[in-house]
């Protein structure tokens, strides 16, 4: 490949809040990773520089520093989910790029199946009893007898629904447009949200947050679910009702919840789900971003851009991701 000298590329601004803790090891990162750029922080570059970028690579930027590059065509996220992005930009002509690693796919992958083993073979039971000093052994149910189901099929879903399958479960998916996945009973559309839900065991969440999908899981469909089915939330806070979630677990219509992500982060000391026996709670972990495959991805992006004037697939806004 000949690609013209560092100079000839206008830098690369990498825009991140001011207070962030991990700025110089993802420039570090990015630089490793595509040696003929310059990739600096947006507060040292001049108006002149500025002046130059179409694009950035960002890191939950406030909106207003993006102002301050005047000619800026899209920015790429380091992150997977961008919802904020769509709310602060959504109605600029700015395209958006999430960060899709399949890295991080197979480490969402390893979380889902993590998890979901430890419902499946009874761990919060298995918790409580030990506090009770209780020696019971719970039934067991082999994994083909239990149906786990993915909200969302998108790079997360599918690529947990191979290490689900994998593992020996009956797996469900469900999606907005209709899927055909090998192995996966897949659904869309409300009906089939209703019918999936009905079978599940396991459900997991892996959805974007948008308009729709906001509150998705609320009283009404959480009471789809037989009363032991059990929830994994590794995607967004928003997605479900908390008060509906809270009076589905009282009632014993839900057996146990598994939350990484929550309306507020970091969670709040004085929430409900802390204490609540029925509930674990994560501290936003199951997919933590791999600087370096990420840099790796969005690298190539850059190449593509660079040598080709092409910008990668990016949020469809009016959708919402
Ligand atoms: P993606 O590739 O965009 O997939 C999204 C999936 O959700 C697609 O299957 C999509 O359907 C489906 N979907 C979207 N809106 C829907 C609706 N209204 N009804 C039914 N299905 C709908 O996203 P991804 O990369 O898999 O990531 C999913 C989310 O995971 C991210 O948005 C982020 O919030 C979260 N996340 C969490 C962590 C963590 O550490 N907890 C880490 C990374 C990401 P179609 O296939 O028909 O488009």
């Amino acid at each position: 490949m000949n690609l013209p000298s560092i100079k000839k590329f206008p830098v690369i601004p990498f825009v991140a809040p001011s207070d962030y803790a991990h700025t110089l090891r993802w420039i570090n990162a990015l630089q490793q990773a595509m040696p003929h750029e310059r990739i600096l922080p947006l507060q040292s570059l001049s108006a002149e520089e500025r002046a130059q970028c179409t694009v950035a690579i960002v890191a939950n930027p406030d909106p207003d520093d993006l102002k301050s590059l005047p000619n800026l065509r899209w920015i790429h996220s380091v992150w997977a989910g961008v919802e904020r992005l769509v709310d602060d930009l959504g109605a600029s002509s700015l395209k958006i790029v999430r960060l899709v690693d399949p890295q991080l796919a197979e480490t969402m992958a390893e979380a889902v199946l993590a998890w979901t083993l430890y419902l499946h073979r009874d761990m919060p039971a298995y918790a409580q009893q030990q506090m009770a000093r209780r020696w019971h052994a719970q039934d067991y149910v082999r994994p083909q007898r239990k149906t786990v189901s993915l909200l969302g099929l998108g790079a997360l879903g599918e690529a947990a629904a191979r290490r689900l399958l994998g593992a020996g479960f009956q797996v469900s998916g469900w999606s907005r447009t209709q899927k055909n996945l090998s192995g996966v009973d897949c659904y869309s559309g409300s009906q089939g949200l209703q019918t999936m839900l009905n079978k599940t065991d396991i459900l997991i969440c892996l959805l974007p947050l948008t308009a729709e999908t906001r509150e998705l899981l609320n009283a009404m469909t959480l009471a789809y679910l037989p009363a032991h089915a059990s929830l994994i939330n590794f995607a967004r806070g928003r997605i479900i009702n908390d008060d509906d979630l809270r009076s589905a677990l009282d009632a014993g219509r839900l057996q146990h919840a598994v939350l990484d992500v929550f309306a507020t982060e970091p969670l709040p000391p004085d929430q409900w789900h802390w204490t609540h026996p029925k509930v674990t709670v994560l501290p936003h972990c199951s997919a933590p971003t791999d600087r370096e495959t990420a840099s790796q991805i969005v690298a190539n992006n850059m190449r593509v851009y660079r040598e080709h004037g092409r910008i990668p697939e990016h949020i469809d806004v009016q959708r919402g991701y």
